[in-house]
């Protein structure tokens, strides 16, 4: 077990104070296009309260308690700033660091009149998506392909082409985790288009340095033959990766593999791009609209049949609380038991992304050749969680890779840890609990 966590100080120093920054910013605009005089009026004092996390974080004070807004989340809060001890905004634990800021920004909409419902990030969110056209209509087109050519649960499929049809839909919902506007200061956005289409994601494939895609398919045949296959999708960024996290689930039923999908949002606004319940519908309006994705040809099919999943109830969406708290997904069995056993009980639980990487391996410093399952703690052996990451390398932690020889060829290749950091590289790592 790794002695330390990660230190918040390159982060606050780099990001912390812009994301901020991009909340004054937004809430601004948006006030000045509104009519209501009150709610402007209160937008002022959101502005100033906002600026004062952000001076906060810029001098390195020190974590105070968070105020009581009414939430019952706030007491478990400050009794882990307690326990943490004193600490300022550089020198606390990353994880607890970053979850921190972003429940002080609800805080203070949580406080106001007019605010209460507003996503600070949306904004930003639609504007990124937008950018993606050109994988949105491609993808869609495969898609829309795939189930003309092959029906996709058709039994006439050979074993082989089913394998890599389901490696193939695994690595467009890995690679769509590209996009993390909390991270976006790393890419540039022809970065982020050159990992969004087809083909990059097949030169991608030799990037993913824990690959165990072979075993999720091998236990998917293995127990095909169960009666209730849901499967439970922890989401991580709206926009084009819950594009291509819908895309994923309805393939999964499509191709029989689930009964059912259940979605999981977060509950408020979160690492800035982070899906909550909003955006899913947020998701069918760009979709629907002929301004954002000109070329109709495939989404003209493919809407109608994802909205049809979610109508029918195969397809749901569920939020729960300890999606956005600072613990580690190692506490996950003392705080939210209900939810423990949910996932235990899941046909396959797949958590995307980043921040739920580092919540799943405890935000530890393992060395990379730490298994998966060593890092998962009481997610991994015995836990009964067929536990599958979905992640897009890009900060610090990183386990499963096979050798010392291999982590060396990495650094080689990829010098300074880029390998770890720069989005380009991934993860698709697999524990079945047993
Ligand atoms: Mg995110």
């Amino acid at each position: 077990m790794p002695s330390a966590t990660m230190n918040a100080q390159e982060t606050a120093e780099t990001r912390w104070a812009k994301i901020i920054q991009g909340t004054v910013d937004d809430i601004g605009e948006t006030a000045a296009e509104d009519v209501d005089d009150q709610k402007r009026a209160e937008s002022i004092a959101i502005q100033i309260a906002f600026k004062d996390v952000k001076k906060a974080i810029e001098h390195n004070k020190a974590l105070t308690p968070l105020q009581d807004d009414g939430k019952p989340d706030v007491e478990e809060w400050n009794k882990r700033l307690a326990a943490i001890g004193e600490c300022s905004w550089i020198s606390c634990p990353w994880l607890f660091g970053e979850c921190y800021m972003y429940r002080c920004i609800q805080r203070i909409l949580n406080s106001s009149r007019h605010w209460q419902n507003y996503d600070i990030f949306k904004r930003q969110k639609d504007s990124t998506f937008v950018k993606s056209r050109a994988a949105v209509e491609e993808l869609a087109s495969r898609y829309m392909q795939i189930v003309a050519d092959t029906g996709l649960a058709q039994n006439e499929i050979k074993e082989e082409a089913k394998k890599m049809l389901f490696a193939e839909m695994t690595e467009i919902a890995l690679w769509g985790n590209a996009t993390d506007l909390s991270l976006l200061a790393n890419l540039t956005l022809e970065d982020l288009q050159n990992l969004q289409g087809r083909e990059a994601i097949q030169k991608s494939q030799r990037n993913i340095v824990d690959n165990d895609g072979v075993d999720v398919w091998a236990y998917l045949q293995r127990t095909a033959g169960q009666a209730s296959r849901q499967i439970d999708i922890v989401l991580d960024n709206a926009g084009f990766e819950l594009f291509t996290d819908v895309l994923y689930a309805a393939y999964l039923l499509d191709a029989g593999i689930a009964t059912s999908v259940r979605l999981h949002t977060k509950e408020f606004p979160w690492f800035v791009s982070d899906v909550i319940p909003s955006d899913i519908e947020s998701l069918f309006e760009h979709l629907d609209s002929s301004e954002c994705f000109p070329d109709r040809e495939y989404l003209i099919q493919l809407v109608p049949r994802l909205r049809k999943f979610f109508q029918s109830g195969a397809l749901t969406t569920t939020s729960d609380p300890f999606w956005t708290t600072p613990f580690s997904l190692h506490e996950m069995l003392a705080k939210a038991p209900a939810l423990f056993k949910e996932l235990q009980n899941s046909y396959l639980a797949i958590f995307k992304g980043d921040l739920n990487y580092h919540k799943l391996t405890r935000d530890g410093l393992w060395p990379h050749t730490t298994t998966y399952e060593e890092a998962l703690g009481p997610l991994g052996k015995h836990s009964g969680v067929k536990v599958l990451a979905l992640r897009t390398n890009k900060s610090d932690v990183c386990v499963g890779v096979s050798s010392q020889r291999q982590v060396d060829k990495l650094n080689e290749e990829a010098p300074g840890g880029a390998w770890i950091k720069n989005g380009k590289y991934a993860v698709v790592s697999f524990n079945e609990g047993q």
